[in-house]
């Protein structure tokens, strides 16, 4: 996909882009005071308000409607920021557009369904407006890719895809689990596609909201989208995540920004040898995993025999306890070996139920 890059449609822009703005629009008066403050920050320079709410569950406030747009044109012609809305369908699109949003946004809920993304590219056909495209809340990087496809196959080259993390079946500190190799993996395959961390979804508390943003910088990530509010406790939609504009100049003020090449040599020769160990030490580790999988294997063929099922749940929690125990022992963050063993469990159980199928045969 050929996508146009960020800064040849938002002017003077420098790294990282800043999307700021409540969660939902409220009414007039809330919109303009955080627009007011928030376009005194020097990297902000675009506002985001959700009109049309998707909420998980009804009864809670579905957003103002068509009603706010023109809050939104208010902002625009007030502040000179750009403004943005989400849309999950046609009529959205035709709405935002009558009203000059100048870019819009699709939702989590929305890019995980194929039908509800093309209605929305064909509304958005022939008119090259900008369509940021959050991630699916599922862990599916082929349904982000695709809703992007669509996009661009009606002629849109101004996109973004926003990082807002994916449901989690467990709880846990964040409201959506970052997964950041599911982003860096879009990056690896479009690197031309421009990457927004939004941390207040992922975060879903606003204490975590400042060590995301770091982390999106620290993986290089293009931009930030983050909920701010005047009064956040009294948001009439995710009060918890949203931080004022004060709190969001100190947190921009804040983040350590990286680049990704250096030109010092003693830095690049140093880095050189860590990674030879890196490589060193990962060439053991397949070796280890592979003598693993042999001992799957024999066990495999042992159940077979007695009729055993291959899944054995209590062995599992076992495992899963004694492992995160060591690996906390050793500094190594239990959530990180219980995702780790979820993935080297699977795999020995897909290895022994193929075992106990040939058997039959
Ligand atoms: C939002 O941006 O307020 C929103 C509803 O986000 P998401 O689609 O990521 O849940
Ligand atoms: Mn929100």
């Amino acid at each position: 996909m050929d996508i146009k890059p960020l800064n040849s449609y938002i002017q003077n822009l420098t790294k990282p882009l800043v999307i700021a703005g409540p969660c939902s629009a409220e009414s007039e008066e809330q919109v303009m005071a955080v627009a007011r403050e928030v376009k005194n920050i020097e990297q902000v320079k675009i506002f985001r308000a959700g009109i049309w709410k998707p909420r998980t569950r009804p009864g809670t406030f579905e957003g103002v409607g068509s009603l706010g747009l023109p809050w939104l044109k208010k902002v625009k012609h007030e502040t000179g920021l750009l403004v943005s809305t989400e849309v999950a369908n046609a009529w959205h699109v035709e709405e935002a557009l009558k009203h000059d949003i100048d870019i819009l946004w699709i939702g989590a809920r929305t890019t995980a369904s194929p039908f509800a993304i093309q209605e929305i590219a064909d509304a958005v056909k022939g008119t090259n407006i900008p369509v940021f495209v959050k991630n699916p809340i599922n862990v599916d990087l082929a349904l982000w890719i695709g809703a992007l496809e669509r996009l661009y196959n009606c002629g849109i080259t101004k996109m973004a895809a926003i990082h807002r993390g994916f449901s989690a079946p467990d709880k846990t500190k964040y409201r959506n689990m970052p997964l950041w190799r599911i982003p860096i993996e879009l990056k690896r395959r479009h690197p031309n596609i421009p990457i927004i961390c939004d941390p207040s979804h992922i975060a879903g508390n606003r204490s975590l909201v400042p060590v995301v943003c770091q982390k999106a910088m620290d993986v290089n990530q293009d931009g930030l989208m983050i909920e701010t509010h005047c009064d956040p406790n009294n948001a009439m939609s995710d009060a918890a995540q949203q931080i004022t504009p004060s709190s969001l100049r100190e947190l921009l003020g804040g983040l350590s920004l990286k680049t990704e090449r250096s030109d010092d040599k003693d830095f690049e020769h140093h880095l050189e040898e860590l990674r030879a160990k890196i490589d060193r030490i990962d060439h053991d580790l397949l070796e280890v995993l592979q003598q693993r999988m042999e001992v799957v294997e024999k066990i495999g063929e042992a159940k077979a025999e007695c009729n055993i099922t291959a899944l054995q749940l209590s062995r599992m929690d076992e495992l899963l306890i004694d492992r995160m125990r060591q690996g906390e022992s050793l500094g190594l963050s239990p959530e990180y070996i219980k995702e780790l063993y979820n993935v080297i469990h699977e795999e020995s159980v897909r290895k022994q139920t193929r075992i106990m199928s040939n058997k039959k045969k």
